[in-house]
């Protein structure tokens, strides 16, 4: 029995025990339900074991090397090709990948960009306050869930950070205050106490509360009698005492605060405003934020478009050189600025709207998974890669930004090669033609 990382969720948890002969894992203590999924998946009906190209509109397994001949003749005759996808891979593959892009004069984007990344592109002109796990474990005396529902997507996020009892504070649950603020009732707030906050606030009123806190930051003293966003005036006076009271406050930033902008409003730069404003007003401590994106290494891709080409989020390459881009994976195939893509790690066509996914399934499309969905469904080319964080190791970044090293626990089966190796196959077989 070994102690390892759940590749499950952005969460990266280190405490997984995992019981395995080498070939097969046998026994998972301490995942989550979504965690015991992954690592189900080595085994999972939709696991992809062998290539497949697509002939006469149908997708026919195939050996590996008419898969990657075929990968070669797409690539070489696209002129614009897309690579987008590269959260549920490790670090080395997510270099790759860029690595790819450039050498094909590729747009690269990830996840992140119509999620997590939108916060940072912000920070990059505003900065921001940003906290680790362990900061919020040992220290944390309030937690402020904003458009989460970290309980089903994040599963043991709340149980670690609320629910812990921190080195330095001789107290835990009982002195960490939750405030979950979301138009739903989510599971999220099913684990609330008696000194908790739980605001439902009206849909898309998100702006109205921040605004309404920037104003009375620190005084409280003109809330309007009827409240703000649906939330009534003494919940109200009470977020304010929290935020301006505590003295290790997180805000876990999740997916309903990331909606498109409305004309002329930003909220994360709004949201973000507002923590500075406070850390400068309040004098016992200070306000920080976690984002929450759901894909185990999502984090990582902008950490490594960062420390690679000193710049996070989308990349644009022209004549093997990095030109600036406003580009997202949205706009390019909103605009049919692509003539072929090649998604690793995710599934596009079910989560883009459908639209988009309509005009991504129009050029060719090579898919990296391993498993099939929607997309592998459609694609001219399916590439099997073996499972991050099981079949192979690693780097990631967890949700706080955090280093996390995986640990290959057991071998691919039909010695599938790792996201890594195939794009290193790829790049290596595009320069010896
Ligand atoms: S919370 Fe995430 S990382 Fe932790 S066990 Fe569950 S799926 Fe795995």
């Amino acid at each position: 029995m070994k102690r390892n990382t759940c590749s499950g969720c952005s969460l990266l948890c280190d405490d997984i025990i995992i019981k395995s002969d080498g070939i097969f894992i046998d026994e998972v203590i301490g995942a989550c339900l979504k965690g015991k999924e992954r690592f189900d998946q080595t085994t999972a009906k939709n696991r992809i074991l062998n290539p497949m190209i697509r002939e006469n509109g149908e997708l026919k397994e195939t050996t590996w090397e008419k898969a990657l001949e075929k990968t070669i003749e797409i690539i070489k005759s696209s002129t614009n090709p897309l690579l987008y996808g590269f959260s549920n891979v490790n670090c080395e593959a997510q270099l790759k990948g860029m690595e790819l892009a450039e050498s094909i004069d590729g747009f690269i984007d990830s996840n992140a960009s119509i999620c997590q990344g939108k916060v940072l592109d912000i920070a990059n002109e505003t900065g921001i306050t940003l906290t680790s796990i362990t900061e919020i474990i040992n220290k944390a005396d309030l937690i402020i869930s904003w458009g989460a529902n970290a309980a089903e997507s994040i599963p043991r996020l709340l149980n670690k950070t609320v629910f812990s009892r921190g080195k330095f504070r001789m107290t835990g649950r009982e002195i960490k205050t939750l405030i979950n603020i979301d138009p739903v009732k989510t599971a999220s707030f099913n684990v609330m106490g008696v000194r908790d906050l739980a605001l439902q606030i009206e849909p898309n009123k998100d702006l109205d509360l921040i605004r309404i806190l920037m104003e009375e930051c620190c005084t409280a003293d003109s809330i309007p009698s009827k409240g703000v966003a649906g939330i009534d005036k003494s919940d109200l006076k009470r977020l304010l005492l929290h935020l301006t009271g505590a003295e290790n406050g997180v805000i876990f930033v999740g997916q309903g605060l990331l909606k498109p902008k409305l004309e002329g409003t930003n909220i994360i730069k709004e949201l973000l405003d507002l923590v500075q404003m406070i850390n400068m007003k309040q004098e016992r401590g200070r306000i920080s934020l976690v984002l929450l994106g759901g894909h185990f290494n999502m984090a990582g891709f902008d950490q490594v478009a960062l420390s690679t080409y000193g710049k996070n989020g989308s990349l644009q390459f022209k004549d093997n050189q990095l030109i600036e881009t406003q580009d997202t994976i949205i706009s390019k195939i909103n605009s049919d600025d692509f003539d072929s893509s090649i998604i690793v790690g995710t599934d596009p066509i079910s989560h883009l709207p459908f639209y988009l996914s309509k005009k991504l399934c129009t050029k060719p499309l090579i898919i990296i998974d391993n498993k099939t969905s929607a997309t592998s469904q459609v694609a001219d080319i399916v590439l099997p890669t073996a499972i991050t964080g099981i079949e192979v190791g690693g780097l990631t970044y967890r949700l706080d930004q955090v280093p996390v090293e995986l640990n290959k626990i057991i071998n691919p089966p039909n010695k599938i090669p790792s996201d890594e190796e195939l794009l290193t196959q790829i790049i290596e077989k595009l320069n010896s033609k």
